[in-house]
């Protein structure tokens, strides 16, 4: 069975509730590819007007979820407190939480596992730092990061992998092509390897750094790119462009 094409937005911290309606009445009547899933990010606070906003045939993320059910975890947001404003997907261990905020590979896959069997499907975010892509240890990188949640996930139905390499996102220096082929190619062997056959063939992996409306339709012919994750463009009414990248 083919991989449905996806493509996620991630906003960060930015936006208002002006700004949010804006983008969603641009978006509303948007002629977009109906064979690609499309899932935006958005701030905590946010998380109840987008859903409440947005067109129905594309769902909402939360940026970030914690990994108990609740209690005295001061400013995190639970699993229940997303899927009781509609939210049925997470992105998780992106590279600014990772780096920002000093969560571990063994607490994303914490997150992960939580996320899962509560309900949410997730998005958990991997990729090399500029440094270890020189050096030759992006795969490295990789393997340690998926490992990590290997451990922790027992099925892998739900996740969306994003291979983001962090000198990519924000910088406006997509990978080229091939670069992000090949690593996609090499995330995609690991998980034969180290998960199964059957969840390397299926589990879809998105690409995300810099992608915009004008990089996307190069990227998505690649036949190990699934999809993207996008953070800037996916600020801007023509990010229908890259929803439409794969048409
Ligand atoms: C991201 O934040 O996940 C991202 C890929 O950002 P950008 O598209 O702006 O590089």
């Amino acid at each position: 069975m083919g991989r449905t094409f996806f493509v996620g937005g991630n906003w960060k911290m930015n936006g208002s509730k002006k700004e949010i309606k804006e983008l969603v009445g641009a978006w509303k009547d948007a002629d977009t590819d109906k064979n690609t899933e499309v899932v935006i990010g958005c701030p905590a606070i946010y998380l109840d007007l987008l859903s409440n906003e947005l067109r129905s045939d594309w769902k909402v993320a939360a940026e970030n979820v914690y990994k108990k059910k609740s209690g005295a975890y001061t400013g995190e947001t639970s699993v229940d407190m997303a899927k009781d404003c509609g939210i049925e997907w997470a992105i998780l261990g992106h590279s600014e939480r990772r780096d920002i905020f000093g969560e571990t590979d063994e607490e994303i896959a914490e997150k992960c596992a939580f996320a899962l069997e509560n309900g949410l499907k997730i998005i958990p975010c991997i990729g090399e730092h500029l440094e270890e892509r020189e050096n030759g240890t992006t795969m490295d990188v990789c393997a340690k990061q998926l490992e990590a949640m290997a451990a922790k996930i027992k099925d892998w139905t739900n996740v969306v992998v994003a291979y983001e390499p962090v000198w990519a996102i924000g910088t406006g220096k997509v990978a080229t092509p091939q670069q992000a082929q090949d690593t996609h190619k090499d995330i995609r062997k690991w998980l034969e390897d180290n998960v199964s056959a059957d969840v390397a063939a299926s589990v879809r992996i998105l690409y995300g750094g810099s992608v915009n409306p004008g990089n996307c339709a190069e990227l998505a012919k690649c036949p190990d790119i699934d999809g993207f994750l996008v953070g800037g463009a996916s600020l801007k009414p023509d990010f229908t462009t890259i929803i439409n990248a794969n048409k």
